[in-house]
């Protein structure tokens, strides 16, 4: 019995050994001589676990279109609907609950007060607004051409005036002395500035999902004319799924050796000690609560289940979370993960993680309060009850705007810092340690997602009974 319980869970183990024998490879070449390890040499340790990671992303967009297109049209749209809605709805109260926790654990805790070794303060720049940004958000749930939203994503970019670029390269110049700040931090007149269109490097997965969910309800309402169309999806997505399960072999040894170089790359602890140490703390405190308590206790009073087995079935895709950095890049795993170990019905993981892994961040939404407060702090700005409140509803919009890629959060955080009217640059105030914080935000989004769906298809198993073989099986096609 022992020894068929360790050959069904042999990846899993092998994926958690991954994870600490990268630690332990990054601590013995660290050790192993003197001088600093160079970049070519770190990219050389990681050159396994970039191509674990390319694999992985390859599949991404695959993935993504014909498994919601598959799952959206094989339901009927009454039955989509209210799986969709029970997903919003899972989502909104996930993320909102993530978003008070960060709060009330910055406002007892108070990390920006005391020594601030490991601070490093940065100019004062306005971009862009939050307004700018919610329409960014919008207008990419839009896509004008699909080809390109495979490829980037649009958002606004404000340009200042000559002069002030001017200045602020005399600051660098002068080292960052007093007078060259006081002139770069000097607010320019904002209708000097030059507003214009830019786009990203980034898959416009929001838009993708918003195309591929009307594709797939059409489809399924077309009837017989819509059904090679439909199936042509639904073979692909079992496709895409096969070869996750390949490249999932890969995981412990990618996981191993993407760890291992990101730690060789570290600087040194230096930066967790004083007020960066102790927000870093917050975070995780306000991470590990949200992720084994909270979401735990929800799983366990919706489906009357214990979660453990549930999550320990996870440890692949949360390995690959911690890994990768990167939602989106881990969904191939975590659909593997749900569907093949936990039994959740294809029809609802294909539907609500590609969705889930793009706008429901838990991890991410309860950092970016922390943060934006943190900042606050550090600067000795105090807090009204209007800011807290205004903090909470623009980090549930930072965290939904935020691509499932690696420090992803940190670009939205301006969105929230401009509520509290703080310049964009001040996120240089905890960039050191977030390279680190990304991966536990990551494990955590990973975990709500994949939390969710159980939720769901606990919620939608009379519906789903109801409805006619699974449609989502290569088998069933019948072209
Ligand atoms: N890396 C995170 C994710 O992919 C997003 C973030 O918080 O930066 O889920």
């Amino acid at each position: 019995k022992v020894v068929g319980c360790l050959r069904s869970n042999v990846l899993t183990i092998l994926n958690i050994t991954g994870v600490f024998s990268g630690v332990v490879l990054a601590l013995v070449l660290r050790a192993s001589r003197e001088e600093k390890w160079t970049q070519r040499e770190i990219i050389y340790v990681g050159f396994v676990g970039d191509l674990f990671l390319r694999m992985l992303k390859c599949l991404i967009l695959p993935l993504i279109i014909s498994s919601m297109i598959s799952a959206v049209g094989s339901l009927d749209l009454s039955v989509s609907g209210r799986i969709g809605t029970r997903a919003i709805v899972y989502y909104m109260t996930t993320t909102v609950s993530a978003v008070i926790l960060g709060i009330i654990l910055v406002l007892i805790i108070h990390p920006g007060e005391g020594s601030d070794k490991g601070i490093v303060r940065g100019g004062s720049i306005r971009h862009v607004t939050t307004a700018d940004m919610l329409m960014d958000l919008i207008r990419n749930l839009f896509p004008p051409n699909l080809v390109q939203a495979c490829t980037a994503q649009y958002k606004t970019v404000l340009t200042p005036p000559a002069d002030y670029l001017e200045s602020l390269a005399n600051m660098n110049n002068s080292n960052g002395t007093d007078a060259g700040n006081m002139t770069a931090g000097k607010p320019k007149n904002l209708y000097d500035w030059k507003m214009s269109s830019d786009y990203e490097d980034a898959t416009n997965i929001l838009g993708l999902v918003v195309f591929s969910t009307v594709l797939g309800i059409t489809l399924g309402r077309m009837g017989a004319k819509g059904k090679p169309l439909l199936n042509f999806f639904v073979s692909m997505s079992e496709a895409v799924m096969m070869i996750t399960g390949w490249v999932v072999w890969l995981s412990p040894v990618g996981v191993m050796f993407l760890v291992a170089s990101k730690m060789l790359e570290m600087e040194s602890w230096e930066v967790m000690l004083g007020q960066l140490g102790m927000y870093f703390f917050t975070v995780m405190i306000g991470l590990f609560i949200h992720g084994f308590v909270v979401l735990q206790l929800i799983y366990f009073i919706v489906t009357r289940k214990l979660p453990f087995r549930y999550v320990g079935n996870l440890s692949e895709a949360l390995a690959t979370a911690f890994a990768t950095s990167s939602s989106s890049a881990t969904l191939p795993v975590a659909l593997k993960c749900l569907e093949e170990k936990n039994l959740v019905d294809p029809r609802v993981t294909r539907f609500v993680m590609p969705i889930g892994a793009t706008i429901n961040m838990d991890g991410t939404a309860l950092y970016e309060a922390v943060a934006a407060i943190f900042i606050s702090q550090v600067r000795g700005i105090h807090l009204t009850m209007g800011n807290v409140v205004a903090v909470s509803i623009t980090a549930t919009a930072a965290s939904i705007g935020a691509a499932g890629i690696p420090q992803a959060g940190i670009v939205t955080m301006v969105m929230v810092l401009d509520t509290l009217g703080l310049p964009a640059e001040d996120v240089s105030l905890i960039i050191a340690v977030d390279w680190f914080l990304d991966r536990f935000r990551t494990f955590t989004n990973v975990l709500g997602d994949s939390l969710g769906a159980g939720i769901v298809h606990h919620l939608s198993r009379q519906e789903l009974d109801e409805m006619p073989a699974q449609p989502t099986g290569a088998k069933e096609l019948d072209i």
